[in-house]
């Protein structure tokens, strides 16, 4: 029994079958109309200018799919990171930029009604004001209704076809970037890393990893952490999703698993946010899982098939000991020549197939109906 709605999906004339969603996926496209530069260790050449015209040929494909493979793209997710922090540091330059990329967007969104999730990255939070991301109408979809918080909310689910719930989640809900006059989340942040790293993080041009290992390279500024209260939605999230028969694919900026990505680029809180998805049984989790590693969880079930991240610009995948996916799409920003990067994910009832372009990697991840 599937739940969706197909009743089996491994026979030669289902591999023919047009999916039951296809989605055009990109994330750090990080424009700028700036001269190309580099990432902190100088190690690698960041093209801003470059990324638009990946961005071009990205929506050009998209919109061309239905008469390319006879199937349409009817979502977009863009993981975060759109403009670069430094739009905001030239003046009067954040909304040429924002318009140059909307422009691009608006083809696609003009050509076919589609839904467009754009998630908040850490360069959201350099460019605009949590005002701003939270503001429904803006021109950056940051911000949607909810149908278990019954409001517009920077974390929310959709259900963009039968069977199907997207989750969005904030991974900046509480960080160093949310302005000084924002509930103080600011000041719990800055608390909160000083007690996991000794370096001093309001200084900038320096290694805030210096001196950590392993995941603990995860406590620098330029990552977050997600409350209680989000827990809490995401685990009555995916109680519903369970209980309606949905498969659930979770998308955030940062990553929520050790191993997908690089360790510095991982949720502070990211070892809550698994025991959540581990053990969606239904209800309140918390007091579910114990040691968190739990494989052996009686009962637990997920509705969960992946996890998509950006933030981390060479990407990188771990399937995590539930069967999760977590999947960390490559940045534009770091293509190299005519080098493309952005794929198209196409959703079957047994399989998610990310059809990669150029630098993103192309990945069939299969997972139980
Ligand atoms: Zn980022």
């Amino acid at each position: 029994m599937s739940s969706f709605g197909e009743t089996k999906s491994t026979t030669p004339a289902d591999a023919a079958k047009p999916p039951l969603i296809s989605i055009g996926v990109i994330a750090d496209v990080q424009y700028a109309s700036s001269d190309n530069g580099s990432d902190f260790k100088k190690t690698v050449v960041r093209r801003y200018r470059n990324s638009l015209r990946l961005l071009e040929a990205a929506v050009n494909d998209w919109t061309t799919q239905q008469e390319t493979l006879g199937y349409p793209v009817q979502l977009l997710v863009q993981l975060g990171d759109l403009l670069d922090g430094r739009c905001q540091e030239a003046n009067g330059d954040r909304n040429e930029c924002l318009h140059a990329v909307m422009a691009q967007f608006h083809r696609f969104d003009d050509d076919t009604d589609a839904l467009r999730v754009d998630i908040i990255g850490n360069h959201e939070l350099y460019n605009f004001s949590r005002e701003e991301l939270r503001n429904p109408a803006g021109l950056l979809h940051t911000a949607r209704f909810d149908e278990l918080l019954q409001q517009p909310s920077t974390y929310y689910s959709v259900v963009p076809c039968a069977g199907l719930r997207l989750v969005i989640l904030d991974a900046f809900e509480i960080c160093t970037m949310n302005g000084d006059d924002e509930n103080s989340t600011r000041k719990q942040a800055f608390e909160y890393l000083s007690k996991h790293n000794p370096n001093d993080m309001t200084q900038k041009g320096v290694d805030w990893t210096a001196g950590l290992e392993g995941t603990n390279k995860r406590f620098v500024p330029y990552n977050g952490a997600v409350s209680d209260q989000q827990l809490e939605w995401l685990s009555n999230t995916l109680a519903l999703a369970l209980e309606n028969k949905e498969k659930c694919i979770v998308l955030s900026h940062i990553s929520l698993q050790q191993g997908a990505c690089t360790e510095s680029c991982v949720l502070w809180n990211y070892e809550e946010v698994v025991r959540v998805l581990h053990n969606s049984t239904g209800g309140s989790s918390e007091s579910e899982s114990g040691s968190g590693s739990g494989s052996g969880s009686e009962g637990a079930q997920t509705p969960v098939v992946a996890c998509l991240y950006g933030h981390a610009h060479k990407g990188g995948y771990v399937q995590d000991d539930h069967g999760i996916h977590h999947v960390t799409l490559q940045s534009p920003l770091e293509a190299v020549g005519d080098e493309m990067c952005y794929g198209t994910l196409d959703v079957y009832s047994n399989r998610l197939v990310l059809r990669g372009e150029g630098r993103l990697v192309s990945r069939v991840l299969e997972y139980k109906t």
